[in-house]
């Protein structure tokens, strides 16, 4: 256990405005709580609508003075990787946090979170100094020299969830900041520590205050004051899609620019020529991987009716030999749920799958009594009307169905509100391609398990959202265009 993570706990957190710690005005506070035991380990401050509007004022001041937004690019650029490279030298006890606020094992949070927040800074770092307009040739009478500026937004509101905290928090502040805006990041309430722990990091780094502000507390209150607010001029939001629809429509006071990158309920194919091997394995942790609380889980499996038994008992095995855990055992390959809240629903959700006529192939309840775990789990026989192939569970569950031709497995597959992501398993590679075109999603893996770069656009069709984050597209949320015009004449 790292003690630096262990004295972060200890205290009672404020919340990060204008470079310092400050006490929220409602003196109210959430508790932490460990999902792998249930106890609480620290708290955060519940924070009030006063508190929000100090937030905007802190990041409208650090805007307006423009020592960021102006500062030269470069600059810019070595102040972000400094942010990188502090991230990396704190890494054990930045894991040690995300694991225990939000139970996710120690080697998943080591090998995974802190390395890939670290790399979303230093990739979007790497743009800091490449933003630029173009020149125009323009038909009107007379000369003129045209050209557009990128300007930044101004102040961003950031709003996430709580399955990748740091990762969700880089995914937004890393083209943000690279941009020259100024930022209100709002972590979920169930998953703030490492933010908080940012907020300290940043000014390390040497971001101007108020560049970076961090303010805690529930989604009804901070959450949704962030979305009305008329000092913010956009809010980028990861989340469920039900909060997504909220939020837009909250932002419509003052017509604030929006993103959202929502819920999934991604189709997994595998045609009966596959590597069958490798398709099961990468379906299991397709699902399964963070406990399958990822919105590009693949959770809809539609198997070719070949293989089917095959597949279906192969996942349920690889299943039944994953080992479930407390965040803390260096073993664990899997977590708890966030809480109780989210173990319930999920529990639910497996049991409406067998109500409805579904087959529980393999796990289906809690384990333990203690912390929010649920065994990995597979339910077979089910079809696509079912409520658990419907809505997103966002828990360890693969509901699976046959198919046995290529038209059909296509309408299945886009026979869903949702549209954010989808993995096809064959060596038919022609085929692959012409299923990829056919799916209505943002990302498509093809013999892969569902992919993730910082330089590859994600994002959903449908109802999973609207724009793109990551890459050039990413950073282009943050930015203004401007186009100016001079007479030569
Ligand atoms: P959620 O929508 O309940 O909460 C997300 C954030 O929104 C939290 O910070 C919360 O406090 C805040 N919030 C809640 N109600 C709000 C309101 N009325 N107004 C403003 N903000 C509010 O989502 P969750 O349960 O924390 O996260 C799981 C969801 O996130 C899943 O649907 C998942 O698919 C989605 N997700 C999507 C992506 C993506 O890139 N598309 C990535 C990760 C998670």
């Amino acid at each position: 256990m790292s003690q630096a993570a262990k004295t972060f706990l200890d205290k009672k957190h404020g919340i990060w405005v204008n470079g310092c710690w400050v006490n929220s005005s409602s003196g109210d506070f959430i508790d932490v709580i460990d999902p792998s035991t249930g106890d609480v380990i620290s708290a955060i401050s519940n924070a009030s609508a006063e508190d929000l509007d100090s937030c905007v004022a802190s990041a409208r001041a650090a805007f307006e003075n423009s020592a960021w937004r102006d500062m030269k690019p470069a600059v810019r650029a070595s102040i972000i990787n400094k942010f990188a490279e502090l991230i990396e030298q704190n890494a054990e006890e930045l894991a040690y946090l995300e694991t225990l606020d939000g139970g996710k094992p120690i080697s998943l949070s080591k090998s995974v979170d802190i390395p890939a927040t670290a790399g979303a800074f230093r990739y979007y770092a790497g743009w800091a100094d490449k933003i630029h307009g173009t020149t125009h040739n323009i038909s009107m009478p007379g000369e003129y020299h045209t050209y557009t500026l990128l300007e930044p937004v101004g102040v961003v509101g950031l709003v996430i969830p709580w399955n990748f905290p740091l990762v969700m928090a880089a995914m937004k502040l890393g083209p943000a900041l690279a941009a020259g805006c100024t930022c209100i990041l709002k972590p979920a309430e169930d998953t703030s520590i490492t933010a908080l722990r940012l907020g300290e990091l940043a000014k390390i780094a040497g971001f101007p205050d108020g560049v970076l502000n961090v303010i805690t507390g529930y989604g009804q209150s901070i959450g949704a004051g962030i979305a009305s607010h008329p000092g913010i001029d956009k809010v980028a939001f990861t989340g469920s899609t039900q909060t997504g629809k909220i939020i837009a429509s909250a932002a419509t006071g003052n017509l604030k620019k929006v993103t959202l990158e929502l819920g999934g309920k991604a189709p997994n194919i595998i045609l009966p020529d596959a590597n069958l091997e490798k398709a099961i394995a990468g379906s299991a942790m397709g699902i399964f991987f963070n406990s399958g609380q990822v919105c590009t889980a693949a959770s809809r499996l539609y198997v070719h009716d070949d293989v089917y038994d095959q597949v279906v008992e192969g996942i349920a095995e690889f299943s039944r030999n994953i080992k479930v855990g407390p965040g803390l055992d260096p073993e664990a390959l899997l977590g708890p749920l966030i809480s109780a809240k989210q173990q319930a629903r999920v529990l639910n959700y497996i049991e409406k799958g067998r109500e409805e006529g579904g087959e529980i192939v393999a796990g289906g309840n809690r384990i333990g009594d203690k912390g929010f775990f649920v065994s990995p789990t597979v339910i077979g026989n089910t079809t696509n009307d079912m409520t658990v192939v419907r809505e997103e569970i966002f828990g360890p569950v693969l509901v699976a169905q046959r198919f046995s031709e290529i038209d059909e497995v296509v309408t299945m597959a886009n026979d869903s509100d949702y549209g954010l992501s989808a993995v096809i398993w064959t060596n038919m590679l022609g085929e692959a391609h012409k299923l990829a075109r056919r799916i209505r999603a943002g990302n498509i893996s093809i013999n892969a398990g569902s992919s993730a770069d910082w330089d590859l656009p994600i994002g959903g069709f449908k109802q999973s959202g609207w724009g793109r984050e990551n890459g050039l597209e990413g950073l282009m949320n943050y930015l203004d265009t401007k186009a100016v015009v001079t007479s030569l004449d």
